[in-house]
């Protein structure tokens, strides 16, 4: 069986999902320690414009999976695709993001191997030439190291922020796109029009700067004191779960475990005490500043910047200075 990492990238109407690019990174990490070569896939309809966008990355080829019956997407119609082409290819291992699409087809995909998915990992490790994937138990109080039996392919997806999208190595020469036909055979679901989120539903996954509060902030009217640093920074507000279920802010802006999974480039948490439920949901951020009034708060375990203080009197004054750096 070739050694080959096949990243199967997600698309929407054209449009490369971002967490593509992180299991991408994960992927290209991971052949420089074994000297696999990874290759990528893309499934759907008109898909050669992402299938070009891939193509720059450094992979050795780009596969375009490609059928009219593919768009929309059903499970049925990805996993018949996807088969035959795993029959064919013969990848070591096969690396999805783990997105609510690959969460519906991706199971159902290794089972038609007699393999299972190693889901939602937080990383790998290789070590004596043995493959391991870590994933969180029990909401992220243990982590477990997963091996994989048999000789391949073997399935595995890559949690949201478990890899950092922009450091894909981007290749010297495009590779070459293969365009694959696809047969889909029977397809048994009709999908309706797509969901349309609220207007004002946020996608806390795709900020850059976000600007959290917890417990810490007592009151709803306080929040004030955070948007007012979230609108200064260009940032999005966000938050930990009391605070959501208190009602003071919308769920769709709750941060963890049972929330959204978020990757910015810098998080600030502001009276939040760092439970493991809510470090789940940020710890891929790039650079987190935490304020709390208590210097033993197990958010300052994974802050880069711990600020120990009244969140009161520091907020404010930082908003200030954020308004006259930008003026
Ligand atoms: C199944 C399950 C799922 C869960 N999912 C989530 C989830 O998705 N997201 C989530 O966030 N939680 C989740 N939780 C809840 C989680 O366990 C914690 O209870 C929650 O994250 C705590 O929120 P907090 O940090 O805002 O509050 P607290 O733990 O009460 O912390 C408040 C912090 O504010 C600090 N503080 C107080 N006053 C000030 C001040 N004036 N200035 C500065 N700092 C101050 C305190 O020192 C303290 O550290 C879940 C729990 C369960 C059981």
């Amino acid at each position: 069986m070739a050694e080959t990492i096949l990243v199967v990238a997600e698309q929407r109407e054209g449009k490369l999902n971002r967490v593509s690019f992180e299991t991408l990174a994960g992927a290209q990490a991971l052949a420089k320690q074994t000297g696999w070569t990874v290759e990528a896939a893309v499934v759907g309809g008109d898909i050669a414009a992402v299938a070009s966008e891939l193509a720059k990355t450094a992979v050795a080829k780009v596969y375009a999976i490609a059928d009219p019956s593919l768009e929309p997407y059903t499970p049925d119609g990805f996993v018949a695709a996807l088969k035959k082409f795993i029959e064919t290819s013969k990848p070591k291992l096969v690396l999805l993001p783990h997105t609510y699409q690959v969460r519906d087809f991706a199971p159902k995909l290794a089972a038609t191997f007699g393999a299972v998915l190693v889901s939602d990992a937080v990383g790998y490790k290789y070590e004596s030439g043995k493959l391991l994937f870590t994933r969180q138990m029990f909401q992220g109080k243990f982590a477990a190291d997963v091996s994989l039996a048999g000789e391949g392919p073997w399935f595995a997806s890559f949690q949201t922020g478990a890899f950092r999208g922009d450091q894909v190595l981007a290749g010297e020469v495009a590779a070459d796109v293969e365009q694959v036909s696809a047969a889909t055979g029977e397809i048994r679901t009709h999908p309706e029009a797509p969901f349309q989120e609220a207007k004002q539903a946020v996608d806390l996954s795709q900020a850059a700067i976000i600007v959290s509060v917890g417990r810490g902030i007592k009151e709803q009217k306080n929040i004030a004191i955070a948007q007012a640093l979230a609108d200064a920074l260009g940032g999005e507000l966000a938050a930990s779960r009391p605070i959501c279920d208190a009602g003071w802010l919308p769920m769709e802006r709750q941060v963890g475990s049972s929330g959204q999974t978020v990757s910015p480039k810098l998080y600030l948490a502001l009276g939040i005490s760092g439970a493991i439920q809510h470090i789940v949901g940020m710890k891929g951020s790039r650079s987190v500043i935490a304020i709390n009034k208590d210097a033993e708060a197990p958010i300052f375990e994974i802050a880069d910047v711990a600020v120990v203080g009244n969140l009161f009197e520091i907020v404010p004054a930082l908003t200030e200075e954020v308004k006259k750096a930008k003026a």
